[in-house]
């Protein structure tokens, strides 16, 4: 496959060293990656810093009309960014060119948005009005499960508001983000938008930077932890996308056949690599063995291969450590549940592993209380509303969740007692891009999406007049 560079003070220029990005359907070595050193890192952040007077300085509707040419770029160019992240990541081509398009989307709808000073009081004596300020050099560091997607959430927002960035995906998909780079770096001012690849070595150094003054991070609730440590040294702004466990709460008066095929999409897209993924599906006794056995067929009837052939469904994992990981909840699902489709992995090289649909489990097995994020889904029995409500907020977690009904008003009663951050009925993952949303508990800190979304990228300011 052809280079790819790193971005740094708008010169495309090798790594220090290499990184071997893996195919994740073969196990073959894909392409190398440029790898960042310390000093790359270092001059990456101070070419950020030396850009952001004059980037800051521009109209907002300057910045704006660069995302919407941004966008262009990358419309004209879909069907190869959907190409490249399904061989990165794995994922079906049909969900990569959801992903891209997505993307797209959100640079778009960033494009449109405002921060236009508020007057908050106006009298004869006095004026205060609220300003929106950008910060500086942001740090936008993104997860493997949707590489493009949840960097176009920071991204664009970022730059919108006037800050630079660094932008650091995950060492197992570099690649897209690698030729995002070669992009921007046509069109945006060197120093502007920044990509480094590191192998999980530069994160510390990059939060804890001094000349760092936000860091928006999506990924694990663990690393999350450590980031939010990282930051205190020089109080830095935060926002943090983390870990979830979604409870999928069934009541009794749904069409099995007709709600199965929804939780199991919602389980199962992206292989079961998503935070808002149904992770335990709580389904009311009466059709607890109608559920489980549509679940188990339309597990069996799953077409798992790679993501670049036609008619895929779903695609190995993206990694060898999520590989081995998954295996491990298997193993657990085999002594503490009965495991009713899947549990196999494909005799083949590649990640992958068969739609896996776990029933009979009890509520403290790994498989419950943990994130598994893979393709397999714990299925709950409950006979009491309040009960299932219980064992959902039974966790450490609190990102979204979903409910599943014919009686709306009771569905709504079910989600206003769910702890997380969204809960949807009736649907799963539509994101209204004009609606702000944030986590709860473990899952999370600070809000994405909409206007509260945009203006957490900036510093508000109060200026206060007397006239
Ligand atoms: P991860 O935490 O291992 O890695 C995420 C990113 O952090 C990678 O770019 C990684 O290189 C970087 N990183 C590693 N160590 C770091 C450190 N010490 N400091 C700073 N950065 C560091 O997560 P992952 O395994 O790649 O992703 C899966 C996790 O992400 C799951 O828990 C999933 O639920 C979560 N996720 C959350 C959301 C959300 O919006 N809440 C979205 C997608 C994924």
């Amino acid at each position: 496959m052809r280079g790819f560079k790193l971005l740094i003070n708008g010169k495309l220029v090798p790594g220090a060293t290499t990184l071997d990005v893996i195919d994740p359907s073969t196990e073959e070595v894909l392409a190398e990656a440029p790898r960042a050193d310390r000093a790359q890192l270092n001059e990456a952040i101070a070419a950020a810093k030396a850009a952001f007077a004059s980037w800051s300085d521009k109209p907002l509707r300057e910045r704006g009309a660069l995302l919407v040419r941004l966008a262009d770029a990358l419309e004209v160019r879909q069907d190869e960014f959907a190409r490249l992240l399904t061989l990165e990541q794995g994922k079906p081509l049909s969900e990569a060119n959801w992903e891209i398009s997505f993307t797209i989307r959100i640079i778009r709808h960033h494009a449109t948005l405002d921060l236009p000073n508020k007057i908050l009081k106006e009298d004869s004596t006095q004026k205060i009005v609220r300003q929106y300020t950008p910060l500086g050099v942001v740090a936008a560091i993104v997860p493997w499960n949707f590489p493009m997607l949840l960097l176009a959430i920071k991204v664009a927002p970022a730059l919108l508001a006037g800050n630079t960035l660094i932008a650091k995906p995950a060492p197992t998909t570099p690649l897209t983000t690698l030729r995002f780079g070669e992009i921007v770096s046509e069109f945006l001012p060197a120093g502007v938008f920044n990509v480094i690849v590191d192998r999980n070595d530069l994160g510390d150094v990059l939060t804890s930077h001094a000349d760092i003054a936000k860091v928006a991070f999506t990924g694990s609730t663990a690393t999350g932890k450590k980031v939010m440590c990282s930051v205190a040294g020089t109080l830095k702004r935060l926002i943090l996308e983390l870990g979830g466990n979604d409870a999928a709460i069934v009541l009794d008066d749904v069409d099995p056949v007709e709600v199965a095929p929804k939780l199991f999409v919602a389980a199962m897209m992206n292989a079961g690599q998503i935070c808002l993924g149904a992770k335990r599906l709580y389904v009311h006794e009466s059709q607890y063995d109608q559920i489980c056995e549509e679940l188990a067929r339309l597990a069996r009837e799953t077409i798992v291969d790679d993501g670049l052939k036609p008619g895929t469904q779903m695609g190995p994992l993206q990694n060898k450590a999520q590989f081995e990981k998954v295996k491990g909840y298997i193993d657990d699902a085999r002594r503490n549940g009965k495991i009713v489709a899947g549990g196999e992995v494909l005799d083949r090289r590649g990640y992958f592993i068969q739609p896996t649909i776990v029933r009979d489990i009890s509520d403290d097995a790994r498989l419950v209380t943990e994130e598994q994020f893979g393709p397999i889904v714990p299925v709950l029995r409950y006979s009491d509303i309040n009960d299932a409500v219980a064992r959902a907020n039974n966790s450490e977690y609190g990102l979204g969740g979903t409910v599943w009904a014919k009686d709306l008003d009771r569905a709504f009663e079910v989600a206003a007692k769910i702890d997380t951050g969204i809960v949807w009925i009736n649907k799963f993952l539509d994101v209204s891009l004009d609606v702000s949303f944030g986590a709860a508990k473990q899952s999370g800190i600070g809000t994405e999406f909409g206007q509260e979304g945009l203006e957490a990228f900036t510093q508000a300011k109060i200026i206060n007049m007397a006239k």
